[in-house]
């Protein structure tokens, strides 16, 4: 699957980093690192981190064909 953070949204609130730790991670206090191309196994919490971000900037597209 493909994610990607609009980080001008984004105000590192970290539930994306609570809800998805193998995807997303602080890279020093407040700027956001993230797997840009996650396997299908971490579909779920890509989701939940989606989900989670209060200000709605993780989207992501599911690629039926592989990861
Ligand atoms: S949950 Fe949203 S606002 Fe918070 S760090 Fe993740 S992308 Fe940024």
């Amino acid at each position: 699957m493909r994610v990607l953070v609009d980080l001008n949204r984004c105000l590192s609130y970290g539930q994306c980093v609570f809800a998805a730790p193998s995807v997303f991670r602080f890279h020093g206090a407040e700027s956001l690192e993230y797997d840009y191309a996650p396997g299908r196994a971490l579909a779920e919490e890509v989701r939940h981190a989606a989900a989670a971000c209060p200000v709605q900037a993780i989207t992501y597209a599911e690629e039926p064909s592989g990861e």
